[in-house]
């Protein structure tokens, strides 16, 4: 069970989380074939701890001492407020000294770099990872406080990784031993492992992290390496959407998705889950559960490799604002080889990668959401092509695994959305989704007419 920031945002927060992690634990012990192990528990910082922390790096590296501290300061009451959810005194007091001592130690960290007035990766993820360090044990106390036998894991022991800092990859092998060391013995005790997501430590013992948003890949890559039976996100959002609910009216929780389908909708910006984060999970078959920690009662979203076909014939649609259309003609294309190559060595010498691309035997168009290098590259590019850019575009990605074993599902699509033109058309070989590119200021009508067509029956 994986707590998101907001999950374990206060006091109220981490009493929900003890509420669901003793529901699930009843639930395991009446569960037929369950072995009443577990759950583990993959907590992030507390919400907003994260930047702030590495608001206090920037803060030292410019040499503002004072402005770190205060941050530190605040940083440090929040903590020691929230660790009042440890109702128990003869709990609650170990933590507390455990996180003063950890602020005590940030605060040495300030001073030194604010001197240096450099701050390298390596102290970076030393300064992040004290968020999960402190918000795990404070979960693993109060759990304990009320009466579920808490047992903090840390993270920098449990979770193996290369020296790659601030995005480092986990060594599944030295992750798998370290685990079994360190939290299968509290869970053959029936005891719930605590651990803090994100972090890691390399083999040599420094401290790394994961990455932004590391914890979902932390819950992966623990429950793939400890053969878990279900995988839980436990967020502020009650599953992936069938669109996006700031452009269509009523969408719907998407109740069941494979794992390439949740790649795709993530690709053209579905939020709440990147998918990439999951793949360890999904390589073992462990199905994902997306889940809402303020409201139990909703079913989430289970991602899985493998998904039953439904009488749904879509997924989900997913779309993307603020994209650039870069057309690209040259007769030199016509019947020769490596203009294709030419072309793409230009979006890669200036680092900008494209999303869409169509191509004719003269033409090729492309979308790129990330406009800064443009001048650049379609200066390079009218070296050999003639070039027009269109901006305010959008990309409508229209996702679900029914487009492959219904051949008129796709035309059935593209007839919904009427009379909005169609820029860019692709489908992909996976012909698992089919996505084009309009206006933006056509993106409602489109977005509204394929939701009334597919998805607007309500779900059984
Ligand atoms: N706390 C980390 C972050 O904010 C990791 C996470 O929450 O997943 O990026
Ligand atoms: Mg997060």
């Amino acid at each position: 069970m994986k707590f998101g920031g907001t999950s374990v945002a206060d006091q109220a927060a981490i009493e929900r989380l003890i509420a669901l992690v003793r529901a699930e634990r009843q639930a395991e012990g009446q569960r037929e074939g369950g072995d009443a192990r577990g759950p583990v528990v993959v907590v992030s910082a507390l919400s907003g701890v994260t930047d702030r922390l590495l608001g206090v790096a920037a803060q030292a590296g410019a040499g503002d001492v004072e402005g770190a501290r205060t941050s530190l300061q605040e940083l440090r009451k929040r903590h020691i407020t929230v660790s009042e959810v440890i109702t128990d005194a003869a709990l609650r007091e170990p933590v507390v000294a455990a996180l003063n001592r950890e602020f005590d130690e940030l605060e040495r960290v300030v001073h030194a770099l604010a001197v240096l007035q450099e701050v390298s990766p390596r102290w970076l993820d030393t300064l992040a990872a004290s968020g999960e360090i402190l918000s795990s044990q404070i979960v693993a106390a109060a759990l304990t406080s009320h009466k579920l036998l808490g047992s903090w894991v840390d993270a920098r022991k449990a979770i193996v990784t290369d020296s790659e800092h601030t995005a480092a990859a986990p060594l599944f092998q030295e992750t798998t031993a370290a685990l079994m060391a360190h939290a299968d013995p509290p869970l053959a005790a029936g005891r719930i492992p605590v651990i803090g997501g994100f972090v890691g430590a390399s083999a040599g013992g420094v401290t790394t992290t994961l990455g932004r948003g590391g914890s979902d890949f932390s819950a992966a890559i623990i429950g793939a390496c400890l053969g878990a039976s279900e995988i839980q996100i436990w967020t502020d959002v009650d599953g992936m959407l069938t669109a996006d609910p700031r452009i269509v009216k009523s969408p719907q929780v998407v109740p069941h998705l494979s794992f390439a389908e949740a790649s795709e909708l993530a690709y053209f910006g579905a939020k709440v889950l990147h998918p990439a984060t999951i793949q360890p999970a999904v390589a073992r078959n462990i199905p994902v559960r997306i889940l809402n920690s303020h409201r139990a009662q909703a079913r989430g979203t289970l991602i899985t490799g493998q998904r039953p076909p439904t009488e749904r014939p879509l997924t989900a649609v997913a779309s993307k604002k603020g994209v650039t259309v870069v057309d690209i003609t040259s007769t030199r294309m016509l019947m020769a080889h490596g203009f294709l190559r030419r072309l793409f060595e230009v979006f890669e010498r200036f680092k900008t990668s494209v999303d869409v691309v169509t191509t004719s035997e003269v033409s090729v168009s492309v979308t790129v959401d990330d406009p800064r290098r443009l001048p650049a590259i379609i200066e390079a590019l009218s070296g050999f092509a003639e070039v027009a850019r269109e901006e305010a575009m959008a990309i409508v990605c229209v996702v679900g695994d029914g487009l492959q074993r219904d051949p008129a599902l796709a035309a059935g699509v593209l007839a919904s959305v009427g009379d909005v033109p169609l820029r860019m058309l692709s489908q992909a070989a996976s012909r698992r989704n089919i996505t084009f590119v309009i206006r933006e200021s056509d993106l409602p009508a489109a977005l509204g007419r394929i939701h009334d067509k597919f998805f607007s029956e309500v779900i059984a």
